[in-house]
């Protein structure tokens, strides 16, 4: 916990350190920090909810554009894999599509941007190693169509058309990544196919 802690303190010192460079006041507004998202993500299940804090939500005078800010901390940087991580993608995709349906904006005014603060940085490093990561995803319709579809989907699978969980046995998918957050892995008796 005190480690956590410290990690926590560094962070927010070197965001006070460089908040300038990071949040500019010419033409910014601070819209909102945890903004909330309520709505329903499916047409044909009205009793199914979509609820979501959105971590910053800023707006631009010049350009007109919101930019929805999603912040993660991670212990030493996202990677490339982790940026091509779709799933990840999708979380911040879903608030620019569901953020533009509740508060009746074009989803062409919406950018959005993952702030990634990192626990550790490299004392050693001969050159300067930001504590802050930016990853921008694309969020054009594709994208917006491909996460949409994906969470349909979901909805389709696990809800009956009365929206109540449907009663049903999933196929295990396993994978090293999938399994190694997963709370079965450990309990052969819920799950033999654990990849560790
Ligand atoms: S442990 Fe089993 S249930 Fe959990 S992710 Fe792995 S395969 Fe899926």
């Amino acid at each position: 916990m005190r480690e956590f802690y410290e990690d926590g303190v560094a962070i927010l010192e070197a965001i006070k350190k460089k908040r300038g460079a990071y949040f500019s006041k010419r033409g910014w507004y601070l819209v909102g920090c945890e903004v909330p998202l309520l709505i329903h993500p499916h047409p044909d299940y009205k009793t199914v909810l979509y609820k979501g804090f959105l971590d910053v939500v800023l707006y631009n005078e010049n350009t007109k554009k919101f930019k929805i800010i999603d912040i993660k901390t991670s212990t030493k940087g996202w990677n490339d894999m982790t940026k091509k991580d779709e799933t990840k993608q999708m979380q911040l995709i879903l608030y620019k599509k569901f953020f533009a349906q509740q508060f009746s904006v074009s989803e062409d005014d919406i950018d959005i941007e993952f702030f990634i603060v990192k626990r550790k940085i490299w004392e050693e490093s001969p050159y300067p190693v930001s504590r802050i990561q930016e990853f921008s995803p694309a969020s054009g319709k594709v994208k917006i169509n491909k996460a949409t579809k994906s969470i349909s989907e979901f909805i389709e699978t696990v809800f009956d058309d009365r929206g109540k969980l449907k009663d049903k046995k999933y196929d295990p998918n396993p994978s090293k990544f999938n399994c190694m957050f997963c709370p079965f892995a450990n309990k052969k008796e819920l799950c033999d196919k654990a990849l560790l």
